[in-house]
């Protein structure tokens, strides 16, 4: 009960990347920076080990960005073409690559990773993996037309992506999709349906995260415009209750989200966001255990899994260790709090 789990991405120790930076390059190159990415995902597997989360992950260290670290080994996108685009309904406008052709993998992307991963913990282990709408946010078309039909095609080569993985010894498969709570509609006609194509076969647990983003500035520019109340899920809840994946995240700590909408996921595990990722002031596990008590009042205790709101990359790497113990420690309290009712 309260198993506890991250959103994914931990930050890149010194000596990989630039730290306390989103998307910084990588400092070494060739074998060096191979071994450098498993030896970095082994602290990582360990500090969450020690810390208490029962479902890890590799802490995304194998890749620099959680969308272009996928589409970097698709073919049919032309890297050299870039469109300006405003992205998440132009929260930024950035010039994206462009799909030209048919999508195809090239090779499996992740399995190396997680087989890795694997070796190395007998914690359950969850893998992240770019939502299709999501992806379609992040890239031009020029070959497909309609948004939802690229969604589909790259629904596909995740789907070939997620059983490979579950291959691997993955328990639990996690689609990012901070698209979804900027086109509404879109999820309800198209989003949830390329999520199912993504998970079509699978035996493991699915999950999708969804999220206002990491602290950064643009992110914390655009939630100032929401309003003293973020109510996007409530369009989107009802539907994902009534999807096939397994659990959906719900950030709730220092969030403007109310949280009686995820009473709406009446079906679903909710991955209670017990952790804000925009402030480097460590939780305490009292500050931890409040949020899960919170969230109890509209979720039974068995369907939570506590988390922390979205990645904890951009942060110091001190900050985002002692962030992992107050969440597995809060949840301890937690249930040390339920056991004694
Ligand atoms: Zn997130």
């Amino acid at each position: 009960m309260l198993d506890t789990t991250i959103a994914g991405s931990l930050p890149k120790p010194s000596w990989l990347a630039e730290p306390e930076k989103l998307w910084a390059a990588w400092r070494l190159s060739g074998a060096d920076l191979e071994q450098a990415k498993r030896d970095a995902a082994l602290v990582w597997i360990k500090e969450q080990e020690d810390a208490g989360i029962d479902i890890v992950t590799e802490g995304e260290q194998f890749r620099i960005h959680f969308v272009h670290g996928f589409l970097e080994q698709v073919a049919g996108i032309d890297w050299e073409k870039k469109t300006r685009m405003g992205i998440r309904n132009n929260r930024y406008v950035v010039d994206v690559p462009t799909v030209t052709g048919t999508l195809s993998r090239k090779r499996p992307v992740h399995r190396e990773e997680a087989r890795f991963a694997r070796a190395h913990t007998k914690n359950r282990l969850k893998f992240t993996l770019p939502g299709p709408m999501t992806i379609c946010d992040t890239v031009a078309d020029a070959r497909y037309g309609r948004r939802a039909d690229m969604a589909m095609a790259f629904a596909e080569l995740l789907n070939q992506e997620a059983r490979e993985l579950e291959a691997e010894g993955v328990d639990l498969i996690q689609f990012d999709e901070p698209a979804f709570n900027v086109f509404m509609d879109d999820v309800k006609e198209w989003g949830i349906a390329a999520l199912h194509k993504a998970i079509d076969g699978l035996k493991c647990q699915t999950a999708v995260h969804i999220c206002y983003g990491y602290g950064i500035k643009a992110n914390i520019d655009w939630k100032k415009t929401l309003g003293s109340e973020w109510r996007q899920y409530e369009e989107i809840f009802p539907a994902l209750n009534d999807s096939r994946l397994d659990q959906v995240s719900l950030e709730c700590a220092n969030s403007r989200v109310p949280l009686s909408l995820i009473g709406l996921l009446s079906k679903k595990t909710v991955m209670v966001g017990a952790i804000d990722v925009a402030s480097t002031e460590v939780e305490t596990p009292e500050q931890v255990a409040a949020t899960i008590r919170a969230a109890m009042e509209f979720v039974d205790a068995e369907r939570i899994s506590p988390c922390t709101n979205c990645g904890l990359a951009p942060l110091p790497r001190d900050v985002a260790a002692g962030k992992l113990r107050a969440l597995g420690a809060g949840a301890a309290l937690m249930r040390r709090e339920l056991a004694g009712r």
